[in-house]
């Protein structure tokens, strides 16, 4: 019998963790199913290979990067580690808690390199468009290789999208944006804070980019910084030059007014609005819908399709644990593929995510999440052979992150966690975050002032 196809799409941490799951059976002497996995840029990490272009990619399309200079982990890294792969074993040193983009680049390549799966990406491929055929029971997959300049079409068992959601911008409207006397910018065309010092922002939301955007202007020299939430502020202790306030109601010449009737002048808006779940290579009938949510709509175990169960997708969950939580998808979607699993009947999947998403909207705050989501990884990881470790140890590491964050928003990178995977505290860093000017990845393993 001819081996399965799979076509993997996006080689960010989701498509490489489902790379690295197979991988591992390889290694392990089963027989797995041919992989082809489709990557638009031209290298592997996703959201983590930084890119300076905006806009569109070097082929025309939309450029897929997010992340900016000097962005560092917003979270401690004991609460992503992989659970195969430590921060120990990849550094050989012990390392803080909050590294920058560049170093966990480094780390999430040094597990692929280690697989030796770099062969089964095929870079500046973009997948153009995906069906199914009920007669063949296939999928064709269409993409085109800039490379080559030439389209392929090509047909699979399996497909699974791994093409993230945090990189199509949410991009609001609102009145005299089209009259405003500044620069108007959206979180994903953020670059770098150097451009706003001496400047007056305003940022707009209150999710983790209009913290993190805002911290990183601070930290580069902004003039002052305005944040307006349009539900619940972040309320965080913030600078003296920092003010949160309520909604934007309209913009007029280079004034903002608000809807508390208070206005400011700046130079700058930076819409911190979010991203939207965007398919545009997806027919309707395999597209996923979900708002940006723990349990997301129409994926039993939160991965598979059930529209349509050879279809997967990974990562597609608003994100608390992110690396280690891909893997345990990826390592399940696997076995699944494999038919290590067996995936019930349609009713039993609808009833699935069904009760997720009604025990997810009984929570009552950010800690209950944090252990839902820290719940959902160790259930995917008990039905595999994905190395278990201690959830709990990983959710204790967030519940500190969010105590430091509320005693000060400035310091709380200076702290350093336990290692569920180790069991040893991390070190400090050497240099406190806001005088960390260098985010380079020789600065950051350096030991000692
Ligand atoms: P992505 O990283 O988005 O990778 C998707 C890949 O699919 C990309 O390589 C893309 O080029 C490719 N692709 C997309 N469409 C196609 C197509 N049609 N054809 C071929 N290839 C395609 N998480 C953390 O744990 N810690 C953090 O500090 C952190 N910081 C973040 C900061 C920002 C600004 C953002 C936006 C997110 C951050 N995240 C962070 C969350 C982030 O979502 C995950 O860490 C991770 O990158 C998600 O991996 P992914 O593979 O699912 O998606
Ligand atoms: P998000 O969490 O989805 O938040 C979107 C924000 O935009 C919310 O505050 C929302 O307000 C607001 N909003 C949406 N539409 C609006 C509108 N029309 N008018 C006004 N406000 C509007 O998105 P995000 O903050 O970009 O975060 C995305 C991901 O990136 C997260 O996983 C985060 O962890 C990651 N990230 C990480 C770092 C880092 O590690 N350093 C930095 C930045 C981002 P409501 O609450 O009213 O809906
Ligand atoms: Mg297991």
């Amino acid at each position: 019998m001819a081996k399965k196809r799979v076509a993997i799409i996006g080689a960010g941490p989701s498509g490489l963790a489902q790379l690295r799951a197979f991988q591992s059976a390889k290694a392990n002497g089963e027989d797995i199913p041919e992989i082809v996995c489709y990557e638009k840029q031209s290298n592997w990490g996703g959201l983590w290979n930084y890119t300076w272009r905006t806009g569109v990619d070097k082929d025309g399309e939309p450029c897929h990067g997010s992340m900016y200079r000097y962005l560092w982990s917003n979270g401690p890294k004991e609460g992503l580690e992989f659970a195969d792969y430590s921060f120990d074993e990849h550094f050989g040193q012990e390392i803080a808690s909050y590294p920058p983009r560049a170093v966990l680049f480094d780390y999430i390549e040094g597990r692929v390199k280690k697989a030796g799966v770099r062969d089964w990406i095929r870079f500046n491929n973009v997948v153009r468009d995906v069906s199914y055929d009920d007669a063949s029971g296939k999928f064709t997959v269409t993409a085109r290789d800039s490379e080559k300049d030439q389209e392929t079409v090509e047909e699979y068992d399996h497909v699974i999208v791994a093409s993230g959601h945090f990189s199509v911008p949410n991009v609001p409207e609102y009145p005299g944006f089209d009259g405003f006397n500044g620069r108007i910018l959206h979180a994903h065309d953020f670059r770098d804070a150097r451009e706003f010092e001496g400047k007056d922002i305003l940022i707009m939301g209150s999710s983790y980019s209009a913290e993190d955007i805002g911290s990183q202007c601070w930290k580069y020299g902004a003039k002052s910084i305005t944040s307006c939430y349009r539900s619940a502020p972040m309320g965080y202790d913030w600078p003296d030059n920092w003010d949160e306030v309520p909604a934007l109601d309209r913009v007029e010449g280079r004034t903002a007014y608000f809807t508390d009737g208070t206005s400011r002048d700046v130079d700058a808006i930076i819409l911190c609005t979010g991203y939207k779940h965007h398919f545009n290579f997806l027919p309707d009938d395999l597209r996923l819908k979900t708002a940006n949510r723990l349990a997301t709509t129409d994926l039993y175990k939160g991965v598979v399709w059930v529209h349509n169960p050879k279809l997967f997708y990974l990562g597609m969950q608003d994100q608390w644990f992110t690396f280690n939580m891909f893997d345990a998808q990826a390592w399940w979607v696997r076995d699944a593929i494999m038919g290590k699993i067996d995936l019930p009947d349609r009713a039993t999947m609808d009833a699935d995510w069904k009760k997720r998403q009604a025990d997810e909207d009984a929570l009552e705050d950010d800690y209950a999440c944090i252990k839902y989501q820290g719940d959902y990884v160790a259930e995917l990881i008990a039905e595999t052979d994905y190395p278990s470790f201690d959830l709990d140890m990983a959710c204790e590491q967030f519940y500190k992150w969010k105590k430091h964050k509320k005693q000060d928003i400035m310091t709380f990178r200076n702290n350093g966690y336990v290692s569920p995977l180790t069991g040893k505290k991390a070190p400090a860093h050497h240099t406190p975050w806001k005088d960390a000017l260098d985010d380079s990845l020789e600065s950051y393993l350096q030991t000692g002032a």
